[in-house]
């Protein structure tokens, strides 16, 4: 592991912290075992070997799942303000954090063409910013339909259940990509309240044609939902993305509105989403008038604008101040990291297509950072056990892949074939996160090579 620099940071930033509060007359803590730093020590070097039984995260060689570790300063920022523990949910909980919570909120808008008004808050997930926003659309058109493709987020569906709208799946192309007639055939029957389009699924990083969703939304009126929960930073490098995704990114400030998730591709602990809505108005709807929540001044309490009451104000510290280091502006260091990434899923789908053992998509180049291949064989079980075998081999050599289930006809052995639900195959997937895993790519490749042999000699 290189040399880590939080402790170092931390301690000097506690001192400025603690020369805050300098004022106040010294106590004790009468916490049990709170001031016996030996026993404490004791736990703690229980815990590092119990968090020993994890995969790798941090390391380049982890290039399974969406996993990105948080930047130092996030974890120095966050474990800072864990010396107060402010509370977003009201400003007598946390002043600063709130503060701090709408100004990196509003980078985040303006990264997405939202310079002037918005509104949105972070929430403990993108489970929970896709909930508010569904719940949103449900106000506005209560009883009509939320449409979302096969290939969006299993959680639209669940949420969709707990709001009591209907949730309809419309087909996925062989890009992974919401397949526009589909869409339309929905759309004709007049009932759809909200249309759900995801930049960057979950499975393979397909990014629904969201210029073209719009385009709909002028004939048959509906909104327009942008669940880019994964794919959502890659804004920063629209212009260098492939045609179509590009167009989608660049709509994105006509949707009505966009979740991303900051505990993702954006540095940050859990738990960081974030929810945005391009009609502030929309903020009637959150109205209560808790006798619990006792609110000092007249300024905005951000729990008057979210589902959640207490939330953790160390998240947006963190994040506030990750985007200070590291500003959310196309051709800036963060945005850098994303072409890396780019870069390593152009390379990896560059050498599968050049080798027999494998097969990529059919349609094409991946559009965002995630790789998905399949492994040839004679049938889709055999090509199963195929990835199975070479995800355990590749494990052994310390290479943590993943694996998902995809049609067969979106490979070209498969073109044809009826796409029945069961006419599947496991497949390898590989997110790469990381700006490491660009010089990272040989050892990556040269493991799975390996690892693919060593599973068929068995
Ligand atoms: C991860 C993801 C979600 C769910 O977000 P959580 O933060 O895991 O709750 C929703 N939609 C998409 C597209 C995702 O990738």
């Amino acid at each position: 592991m290189p040399a880590d620099p939080v402790p170092a940071l931390l301690a000097r930033a506690t001192e400025a912290l603690e020369a805050q509060f300098s004022m106040l007359p010294p106590f004790e803590r009468a916490l049990a075992g709170a001031t016996d730093t030996r026993r404490m020590a004791d736990v703690l070097q229980v815990v590092a070997e119990r968090l020993g039984d994890n995969y790798p995260y941090f390391h380049p060689l982890y290039a399974g799942q969406m996993l990105k570790p948080p930047h130092p300063v996030a974890r120095a920022a966050y474990a800072l303000a864990m010396t107060l523990n402010p509370n977003n949910h009201a400003l007598d909980g946390g002043r600063a954090s709130s503060a701090m919570e709408i100004e990196a909120v509003a980078e985040i808008a303006r990264m997405f063409g939202w310079a002037e008004a918005h509104l949105g808050h972070l929430t403990s997930s993108g489970t929970l910013a896709n909930l508010e926003a569904l719940w949103v659309a449900g106000q506005l058109a209560p009883g009509r339909r939320i449409v979302g493709s096969e290939q969006a987020h299993y959680t639209h569906q669940r949420i969709s259940g707990v709001l009591k709208l209907e949730f309809t799946a419309v087909a996925a192309d062989r890009c992974g990509r919401m397949d526009m007639d589909a869409l339309e055939a929905q759309l004709r029957k007049g009932d759809v309240g909200t249309v759900v389009a995801t930049l960057g699924t979950t499975a393979i990083g397909a990014v629904d044609p969201l210029d073209q969703i719009l385009g709909l939304q002028q004939r048959y009126g509906f909104r327009v939902h942008v669940d880019a929960a994964y794919g959502g930073y890659f804004r920063l490098i629209a212009d260098l993305l492939d045609e179509p995704a590009r167009r989608a990114y660049l709509a994105m400030e006509r949707a009505d509105s966009i979740v991303i998730d900051p505990h993702k591709h954006g540095l940050q602990p859990y738990g960081c989403g974030c929810v945005l809505f391009r009609d502030p108005t929309v903020g009637r709807f959150y109205k209560h008038d808790s006798p619990y929540t006792y609110f000092t001044s007249g300024e905005l309490h951000l729990g008057e604008i979210s589902l959640e009451c207490s939330r953790a104000g160390a998240a947006a510290v963190a994040l506030w101040a990750t985007q200070r280091l590291l500003p959310l502006v196309s051709g800036g260091e963060f945005a850098a990291g994303l072409q890396c990434s780019r870069a390593a899923a152009l390379e990896l789908d560059r050498r599968l297509r050049g080798d027999a053992r494998f097969e990529a998509l059919a349609a094409g180049r991946p559009e965002l950072d995630i790789v998905v291949w399949k492994l040839a064989a004679d049938d889709a079980p055999q090509s199963s056990a195929r990835a199975h075998g070479t995800f355990e081999a590749s494990a052994l050599r310390d290479l943590h892949l993943a694996l998902v289930q995809l049609p067969l006809n979106w490979f070209i052995s498969g073109v044809g074939r009826v796409g029945k639900p069961e006419d599947r195959a496991t497949c390898l997937r590989s997110v790469l996160m990381k700006p490491e895993h660009e010089s990272w790519l040989d050892a990556i490749w040269d493991k799975l090579i390996a690892s693919c042999a060593a599973s068929e000699g068995e």
